[in-house]
């Protein structure tokens, strides 16, 4: 079921919360739209200095504490050019983990590189053993998804990484202000990727960031992101490394445009309060929903602080598909609209779905987690009565479709 038929689905009962509406974009953003129309200046290299994308840039990077910014197109388009400005052979091995959007092996194999499917198992985070096993001395770089925002053991895969010399690349587009040990996540590798889509903590309808603190990657990405002839000198950093690559990397011009950074940038401020108010709407529904015996939502990590914005919970105990499934269409008929990873078909989290690798590898801990694992939007925004009416239905239907099992 695509997202927009779980959403029709909702006629069942037209008073549950509607968890797919955006928020507005804050009033803020009305201005320099207008301005921008006015002047039809949108091209984020027109203007001389100050202009949207650039503004956006500095800020993203000073609220991360990182060096340098490049917003770009998508964080697809981020996940692509941190791979390029890598510059590793064709043919590459990238660990990535078996449970990720399909963006992410999609933008290994557009760089040119294989992807090594990673499993990931019930916590939904990368299974260190397998993790292990698989990085190998051929492996030339590892790209790990905090996917729904549950962070892996950074603290081993860094390590690991380190002591093999190995770059580590952060897919954070759903892990915008998590923490890890206090750090920022996005600030744990080489190179950091975001995404502002609209289902992200900060809706820019589209649009992506990638930062490090490695100036000759960010040189490198800047240019290959479209600062063709003397552009990247409207960007902060190296200015010897940005001469030094002039015209000898290819362009794929992934910019962002300044309408997409002026509906973003008034969003910046607003991050923390949105982490605060999305970790205690999941913290509260986490609580209850694990009274149940048929719920389990994985915990946190000790070092982790979460960033919230939907909720993750495995089906315990629920032998066939069709008891899971009897499960969401309760739920469904109560107008809360869930996705079981696995069983939703042509699901884009799904590995076997990625039919463009090639034939499926064996992964039975992450196939299994996926037929099981439920998947709960729950913006920001929500009310407390909004809450408690998500929690009493899902807890309702679990009774009503698995205890009779
Ligand atoms: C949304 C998402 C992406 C892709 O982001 P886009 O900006 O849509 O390209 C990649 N990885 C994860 C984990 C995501 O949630």
């Amino acid at each position: 079921m695509t997202q927009h038929e779980l959403t029709e689905d909702r006629s069942a009962d037209t008073n549950a919360p509607d968890v797919y509406a955006a928020e507005p974009i804050p009033e803020g953003a009305r201005a320099e739209i207008d301005r921008l129309l006015a002047s039809g200046d949108l091209f984020r290299y027109t203007a001389s200095e100050a202009a949207p994308v650039a503004l956006l840039e500095t800020e993203f990077a000073d609220y991360m504490g990182a060096k340098y910014a490049l917003a770009v197109s998508s964080c697809s388009a981020a996940l692509f050019l941190s791979l390029k400005a890598l510059d590793l052979p064709a043919g590459a091995k990238v660990l990535i983990p078996a449970f990720t959007f399909a963006a992410v092996p999609s933008a290994v194999v557009h760089a040119g590189c294989v992807p090594v499917l990673v499993e990931v198992g019930q916590s939904l985070r990368i299974d260190l053993d397998d993790f292990g096993r698989k990085l190998t001395d051929d492996i030339a770089a590892v790209l790990i998804s905090h996917m729904r925002g549950h962070t892996s053991d950074m603290d081993a895969i860094m390590a690991a990484c380190t002591a093999r010399s190995i770059p580590l690349i952060e897919d954070a587009a759903h892990s915008l202000g998590t923490l890890w040990s206090g750090c920022k996540i996005g600030t744990i590798g080489k190179i950091g990727c975001f995404s502002f889509q609209s289902y992200k903590m900060v809706n820019g309808g589209e649009g992506g960031m990638l930062i490090t603190d490695d100036p000759e990657i960010a040189a490198r990405a800047v240019i290959m992101s479209g600062a063709y002839e003397h552009n990247w000198k409207k960007h902060k950093g190296l200015q010897n490394s940005y001469a030094n690559w002039q015209n000898r990397l290819p362009l794929y011009n992934m910019r962002m445009q300044n309408l997409s950074a002026a509906v973003i940038r008034p969003q910046i401020p607003e991050i923390d309060a949105r982490v605060a108010a999305g970790r205690r709407n999941h913290d509260y529904v986490a609580e209850r929903l694990n009274q149940s015996p048929w719920i389990e939502v994985p915990p946190a990590l000790p070092q982790e602080v979460r960033a919230p914005d939907s909720l993750q919970f495995n089906l315990i105990g629920v032998e066939s598909d069709a008891q899971a499934l009897a499960f969401q269409a309760a739920a469904a008929e109560r107008g809360i609209a869930l996705q079981i990873f696995g069983l939703a078909p042509d699901n884009a989290r799904a590995f076997w779905n990625w039919q463009f690798l090639g034939a499926a590898p064996d992964l039975p801990l992450t196939r299994a987690m996926l037929m099981r694992a439920c998947d709960l939007r729950l913006p920001t925004r929500l009310t407390q009565a909004d809450l408690d009416s998500i929690t009493l239905a899902l807890l309702e239907s679990a009774a009503k479709t698995l205890g009779a099992a």
